[in-house]
C-alpha cells in the first residue's frame, strides 16, 4: 500500500463507514472503545455513538484529549485525523508515557444526518453555559432571523437584498459575531445554545471526568472545519484563563495560535463553548488546548450552505431532489472533496499532535 492509499483511507465519506473503520482500528490496536449509544438511529438505520479510546497508561498523569464532530458534519475531517492518530499509536507519535484519549464523533447525530447541530437543533459548540443564570438576550440575531430562514428556499431576490443591507449596516465583524455567537430565543434557529444540556454535552462531561478527571495535565486539540483560507489548519486559543495558558499554548503550537478576544482569529467570541466543561470536570488540571479549524469555502458561501440546511430541517416537505442537493451542499461545505484538502489536513493535525505531546512532556 503506497502513503497515498494510506492518506486517503483516513477519512470516511459518512458517519458510518468513520465508525466502523474507528472500531476495526481500536481493534486492530488491541485497545477498548467505550461505546456511549445515543437514543437515535442514523439514517440507514445504524447505530449512533461516541467512541472513546484510551491510546496510553489508565494512570498518566498527562493526557492529550482529541475531539471531534463537536459540529456533527465536521467530524468527516476530525474522525479522519483521529484514525490516523489511531493507525500510528503512542509508539510511532514518539511518547508512551502520556495518555491519548480520542473522542470520536462527540455529535454523533450531526454527523450521521449531515447537520452541524444536534438533534435537539443545538451548536454543541454553544451549549456549555450556566443553565442556572438568565439566559441572555441576543437582538441582533433576533433581527436577522426571518431573513436567514425565510419560508421559501431557495431565498427570494428580495429577501436577500433584505439580508445584505442588513449585514452591511452591521458591519462584517458585528455580521459574524450576530449570526454565529449562539442565541437562546430561536428554538428553530442558526446557532441555537439551548435551554438545557443536551445528550451529547451530558457525555461529554462525564467522559472528561472518568479520563481527564485526576490528570495532572490536560492538553486538548478540538478539531474543526468549515472557517478560514481552504486547507489551513487555524489553531485558535481554547482555553477561559488568560495569559498564562495562552503563553504556554503558544510555546507549544507557535506563536501563530489566534485568539478569538483579541481579534486574531476568523472566529468570534461565543456563548458558551465546549471548553468551559475542563473547568468544572478537571479543576485539578493544567489545561492547555486549542481549536484547529482548517478553512474550507468562503464564509458567505458557508452561511448559505448553512442557512439552506436549517431551512430543509425546518421543511421536511421539501421536495428529495432540492433537500438531497442542500444536504450535499452542506457536506460539501465542510468537507471539500479533493485529496490536496485531505493531506494538508491530515499532516497539519498529526504536526499539532506531536506539539502538544512534546509541550506536556516539557510542562514543569
Ligand atoms: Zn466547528
Amino acid at each position: 500500500m503506497t502513503d497515498q492509499d494510506h492518506l486517503l483511507d483516513l477519512f470516511s465519506a459518512d458517519y458510518a463507514t468513520a465508525r466502523a473503520r474507528w472500531l476495526a482500528l481500536a481493534g486492530a490496536r488491541g485497545l477498548a472503545v467505550e461505546s456511549h449509544l445515543h437514543p437515535l438511529r442514523g439514517p440507514a438505520g445504524e447505530l449512533l455513538a461516541v467512541d472513546v479510546v484510551r491510546d496510553g497508561p489508565a494512570d498518566a498523569p498527562n493526557v492529550l484529549l482529541t475531539t471531534s464532530g463537536v459540529h456533527g458534519v465536521e467530524g468527516h475531517v476530525g474522525c479522519g485525523i483521529q484514525a490516523g492518530l489511531l493507525r500510528m499509536g503512542p509508539r510511532e507519535l514518539g511518547d508512551e508515557a502520556t495518555a491519548l484519549v480520542h473522542v470520536h464523533a462527540v455529535n454523533p447525530y450531526g454527523f450521521a444526518w449531515t447537520r452541524r447541530v444536534t438533534q435537539e437543533n443545538v451548536d454543541l459548540n454553544r451549549n456549555f453555559i450556566d443553565f442556572g443564570q438568565p439566559l441572555p438576550d441576543h437582538p441582533d440575531y433576533a433581527a436577522l432571523h426571518p431573513l436567514l430562514l425565510p419560508e421559501r428556499w431557495p431565498p427570494t431576490a428580495g429577501n436577500e437584498t433584505a439580508l445584505a443591507a442588513a449585514l452591511d449596516a452591521m458591519g462584517p465583524r458585528r455580521a459574524q459575531i450576530a449570526i454565529t455567537k449562539g442565541q437562546h430565543s430561536h428554538r428553530d434557529g442558526l446557532y441555537y445554545s439551548g435551554v438545557e444540556p443536551t445528550w451529547s454535552h451530558r457525555v461529554f462531561r462525564e467522559v472528561l471526568r472518568r479520563h481527564a478527571g485526576s490528570c495532572q495535565r490536560l492538553a486538548w486539540i478540538d478539531l474543526h472545519s468549515g472557517l478560514g483560507p481552504f486547507g489551513v489548519g487555524e489553531r485558535i486559543f481554547a482555553c477561559d484563563d488568560g495569559v498564562h495558558a495562552l503563553q504556554r499554548a503558544r510555546r507549544w503550537w507557535g506563536e501563530r495560535v489566534t485568539s478569538v478576544h483579541t481579534g486574531t482569529s476568523t472566529s468570534i467570541p461565543m456563548t458558551g463553548p465546549i471548553q468551559h466543561a475542563v473547568y468544572g470536570e478537571c479543576p485539578q488540571a493544567e489545561y492547555t488546548g486549542i481549536c484547529l479549524e482548517f478553512g474550507t469555502i468562503a464564509l458567505p458561501q458557508m452561511l448559505f450552505a448553512q442557512r439552506a440546511e436549517h431551512w430543509l430541517a425546518e421543511h421536511p416537505e421539501a421536495d428529495p431532489g432540492l433537500a438531497r442537493s442542500i444536504k450535499r451542499a452542506l457536506r460539501d461545505a465542510f468537507y471539500p472533496d479533493d485529496e490536496a484538502w485531505k493531506r494538508a489536513v491530515w499532516s497539519q493535525g498529526l504536526e499539532a499532535t506531536r506539539q502538544a505531546l512534546a509541550g506536556l512532556r516539557q510542562s514543569p
